[in-house]
């Protein structure tokens, strides 16, 4: 295979993982990294990619913002000579309940988490046009399924996700490009490490297999999407939550 996957957010959490599955699968892995402070562990991310006999190149961008997201997309397709596959991953949060939210918060939030994927969508799906094909996949959230008290902001950006999903879905279908959208629930990665031991305790009685996932589970279902044998399916969310009840 000759294929390049772009993750955004590869340099952590459930973004590394997904760039070590796609290595496995044979991809030349794309890894995104917000700045030049995050570039040691997105290069170690890389060295681990590169144990799968595949080319694995980092490249800096901040995918709220616009113009840096469309120098990253023809930086990848310069290197790799094509884009196949795009994982919009990255994400913050910035918790806290609607009441006492400052408007910072609530904008930043948006801008990282929501703002990014039409910007990478955009200058992705530009390529993927070209080629007659590719994979996109957004990482949203049973947040934006559901909602979840003290992240109005985290949930409106993940639900917004799904939409743009849905919409981008229809406007490149005929282009045979796919887009899903998969919405983990809770994954141990640093972003659910910040939880206090009661808020842990409390999200585990709602999730009926009793555990945490691992980022090897949301990085299974993200193979799977971006695979050949995934192309009828579009416009779709998959949960991947443990059976959340909510
Ligand atoms: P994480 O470990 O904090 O990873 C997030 C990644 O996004 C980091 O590599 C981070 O880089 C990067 N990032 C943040 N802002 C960025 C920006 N402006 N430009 C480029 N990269 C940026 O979190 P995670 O748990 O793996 O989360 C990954 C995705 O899964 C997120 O979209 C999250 O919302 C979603 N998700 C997670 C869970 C969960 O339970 N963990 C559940 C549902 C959905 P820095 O380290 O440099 O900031």
């Amino acid at each position: 295979m000759n294929k390049t996957a772009l993750i955004t957010g590869a340099t952590s959490g459930i973004g590394a993982q997904i760039a070590r599955r796609l290595a496995h699968d044979g991809f030349n892995v794309a890894i995104n990294a917000r700045s030049q402070a995050e570039l040691p562990d997105g290069k170690a991310v890389a060295e681990d990619c590169k144990k799968e006999n595949v080319s694995a190149v980092c490249f800096i961008a901040d995918v709220s913002v616009y113009d840096e997201c469309q120098r990253m997309v023809k930086e990848v397709k310069g290197h790799f000579g094509s884009l196949d596959v795009l994982v919009n991953n990255a994400g913050i949060t910035r918790d806290g309940l609607m009441a006492r939210m400052k408007e910072e918060a609530y904008d930043t939030v948006i801008a990282v988490n929501q703002k990014s994927v039409f910007n990478m969508m955009k200058f992705a799906g530009n390529v993927m046009i070209k080629q007659h094909g590719g994979r996109i996949i957004n990482i949203s959230s049973v947040a934006g399924l559901y909602g979840n008290a003290g992240q109005i902001n985290y949930s409106a950006s993940k639900a917004a996700v799904i939409g743009m999903t849905k919409t981008a879905s229809k406007e490149l279908g005929s282009r045979g490009i796919t887009v899903n959208a998969v919405a983990p629930g809770f994954i141990q990665t640093p972003m659910t490490d910040m939880l206090t031991d009661e808020q842990k305790a409390n999200i585990l009685k709602q999730v009926s297999l009793g555990r945490y996932g691992q980022v090897s589970e949301v990085a299974a279902a993200v193979s799977f999407l971006a695979s050949d044998e995934a192309g009828y399916i579009t416009g779709q969310v998959l949960e991947i939550s443990g059976g959340l009840a909510m």
